[in-house]
């Protein structure tokens, strides 16, 4: 009864012929039987009812209850489509594209047609879109143009209990737009407890609760501390698949190298094993995947399915047939790090109710096992009971300037659900204000009201709009659309060296940044050819990508009237441009490849895939597009700056007249100091060489 039986079966009726309109019966039969299978369509009338006489309804349901497919279709067959369309919104890209992709097949419609999905730069949405899936960020930006959203006559806010920074602004607008239509019906999700407060929240809002189908689920905690998540995880993995009976895996991992990492080494061990082991099909899904790829996870097999996940399919997606957990006890989350003053992608424990969602996946066909690596005693003392909502632990820069441009004056009025640390809001105005999108009085600039426009973080729109005095708007496009798709360089294992040679040959010695301009510049000169990316280890659909997101943002710039100009060769200009967006993120050169951050003193370092790193050029100072933490302070995508512009651009950083010429005293007396070491160092030679004369 899986995706894969239902593409047979119209394979099937394609080859009959005349006989299409019986196979389209089985088809539409099967699809039918599967929705009538899931626990929501058991209350589905007593749930329109609780619809139809309240403007906002919660409703709770075990993950896999068919909330998020069902929702908007029922919505659609009770003739809620009459007068505007059904929005529902996911915190995750993914989820809005996979779950659209599925809504479209059970409703028997393209994808982008009847039933679509809108995430940031890509609509697959027309004119007769009447189920519209879309990240909550999406939605937002709607609410920007259209404040009472009147395209819509009902709105999910899917995965609430995910609070994604999003999610919990819109809370707050959508409150206030159930106020002003009486029309919209506005109905909240969510997969766990909590729902009180959303309840409250949303003026005593009825809660509804779909009743679960769950079975048992044993939970076996590590006897010890584990070092290495990734060896464990594929330890258990195949302990579970050389002894266990039937049934697909599912670990939870970090982020996507780490999921990589994971299915290689599975693989590996797999074929160590020789060819009497029985095989197995191990399946990655993190966001960056492609879609065709994220699809495959649904795919019905003969082989046991290892599915390896970020928490991506703690909620959001439910891979059927799972019984065996492993749950490596981590996730990747942004959070605002005040030891450097900004977000940081970092490695975090997740919390209790992770956890039991995690390990809740492996009871939902039958009785299930979960392996935790981690001790009990860590469950209960080391982890947070809930998640931190990702408004009180990120920058919050964007939405400071979207509610800014939504007239919402005093941000400290703006109701919460949870209301951000004062502290956040200020960092993130200072930020704004240090960029000029704010004034001295915590008002939107014009810069600002430009910065608006733009769906992408406040740095990179600032160097959008201040390319245009520098004229070299279309050369910063390319920059800021490169930078806003997963990298565009392709590094197959086994032609590791291959292709770092190749994507050496792009580099640009005093800058990552120009170095992405040249292969998308390089990429057109070549008529956009598919074969010289692949020739030259890039990968050909990011490229495709960076051109869409590229497009869409020069539109923006169009009706900005702001005029596409490239510089040419005068990088130098480029260089000064990045660096007025990112000159809160400079750094000084302690040794070759370690710097300190002008600001705060952090100690940060090259990451290995920087053009500066590998071509061993180490300018004094730079700037950088941001820091990933692991191990250690990696600064990702840097580029060389002259400390002249750092003066010129952020003044309330770097202005004073004593600072400015400390630098250049510095400057002088570090190239005399050069001169002097040449001079010694060519002296020594002189004399080797009268030794060896001797
Ligand atoms: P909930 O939102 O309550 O967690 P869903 O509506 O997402 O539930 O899922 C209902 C069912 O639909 C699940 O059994 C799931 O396996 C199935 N499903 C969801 N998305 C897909 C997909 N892309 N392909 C195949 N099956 C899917
Ligand atoms: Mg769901």
């Amino acid at each position: 009864e899986g995706n894969l039986d239902y593409k047979a079966d119209s394979q099937y009726a394609k080859s009959m012929g005349n006989f299409e309109a019986v196979s389209d019966f089985a088809r539409s039969k099967s699809v039918k039987e599967q929705r009538e299978y899931l626990p929501i369509f058991s209350v589905r009338e007593s749930l329109m009812n609780i619809i139809r006489e309240n403007r906002i309804v919660i409703i709770v349901g075990e993950t896999g209850s068919g909330k998020t497919t069902q929702l908007t279709q029922y919505l659609y067959e009770e003739g809620y489509t009459s007068y505007g369309i059904i929005g529902c919104t996911q915190p995750r890209r993914v989820a809005a594209v996979s779950v659209a992709k599925r809504v479209s097949e059970e409703i028997g419609c393209k994808l982008g047609d009847k039933v679509g999905y809108a995430i940031r730069f890509e609509d697959c949405t027309c004119d007769q879109t009447i189920i519209k899936y879309m990240t909550d960020g999406v939605l937002l930006r709607e609410s920007l143009n259209e404040s009472d959203l009147d395209q819509y006559s009902a709105i999910i806010m899917d995965e609430a209990h995910e609070r994604s920074l999003h999610t919990d602004v819109l809370f707050g607008i959508l409150k206030k737009v159930v106020l002003r239509r009486r029309d919209l019906r506005l109905i909240i999700t969510s997969a766990t407890m909590n729902s009180q407060k959303f309840s409250e929240f949303f003026g005593n809002s009825p809660v509804f609760t779909i009743p679960g189908r769950t079975f048992p689920v044993d939970i076996i905690f590590s006897k010890t501390p584990i070092e290495d998540y990734v060896d464990a995880a594929v330890k258990k993995a195949l302990e579970i698949h050389l002894q266990q009976p039937p049934g697909d895996i599912l670990i939870f991992m970090t982020g996507q190298e780490d999921i990589m990492a994971t299915c290689v080494l599975l693989n590996e061990r797999i074929t160590e094993l020789g060819p009497n082991i029985p095989k197995i099909r191990v399946l990655p899904i993190y966001s960056q995947l492609p879609s065709e790829n994220q699809a495959r996870i649904f795919q019905k097999s003969d082989l046991r399915k290892c599915v390896v996940a970020t928490n991506i399919a703690e909620t959001s997606l439910t891979v059927d047939g799972v019984r065996y957990v492993i749950d490596t006890g981590f996730c990747k989350l942004k959070v605002f790090n005040p030891k450097i003053g900004m977000d940081a992608l970092q490695i975090t424990p997740i919390s209790q109710a992770n956890a039991n969602q995690r390990s809740g996946r492996a009871g939902r066909t039958g009785p299930g096992s979960c392996c935790r690596l981690y001790t009990d005693t860590i469950y209960r003392e080391d982890l947070l009971e809930n998640n931190i909502p990702e408004i009180q632990r990120t920058n919050l820069a964007n939405v400071v300037l979207l509610l800014k441009s939504l007239n919402i004056g005093n941000l400290l009025e703006f109701q919460f659900m949870d209301p951000p640390p004062q502290e956040n809001i200020l960092n993130s105005m200072y930020q704004l204000w240090i960029l000029g999108a704010l004034d001295d009085l915590g008002e939107l600039t014009e810069l600002g009201k430009k910065m608006v426009e733009f769906p992408l973080d406040p740095p990179l729109s600032k160097m959008l709009l201040e390319a245009e005095r520098y004229k070299c708007s279309s050369d910063i496009l390319t920059i800021v659309s490169m930078l806003s798709v997963p990298s565009v360089f392709y590094r197959p294992r086994d032609r590791e060296s291959e292709a770092d040679a190749s994507r050496e040959k792009f580099f640009v010695p005093e800058s990552d940044h120009l170095t992405l301009l040249n292969v998308f510049t390089q990429w057109k000169n070549n008529g956009f050819r598919s074969d010289w990316a692949t020739n030259n280890f890039v990968h050909i659909k990011a490229l495709r990508k960076v051109r869409e997101v590229r497009a869409q943002l020069s539109d923006i710039m169009k009706s900005l009237n702001i005029p596409e100009i490239s510089c040419g060769n005068n990088w130098d200009v480029i260089r000064k441009v990045i660096a007025s967006g990112y000159f809160h993120n400079s750094a000084k050169m302690k040794s070759i490849g370690e710097y300190v951050n002008m600001r705060t003193g952090i100690p940060c370092i090259l990451h290995p895939s920087s053009a500066l790193f590998s071509l061993g050029y180490a300018p004094d100072y730079i700037v950088y597009h941001e820091l990933t933490m692991t191990t250690r302070e990696y600064m990702q995508y840097v580029t060389a700056v002259d400390p002249y512009w750092l003066a010129e651009l952020g003044p309330m950083f770097f202005s004073t007249k004593e600072n400015f010429q400390e630098i250049e005293r510095k400057r002088q007396k570090e190239a005399k100091n050069r001169i002097i070491e040449e001079l010694v160092a060519s002296k020594n030679k002189e004399e080797n060489k009268g030794q060896e004369d001797e």
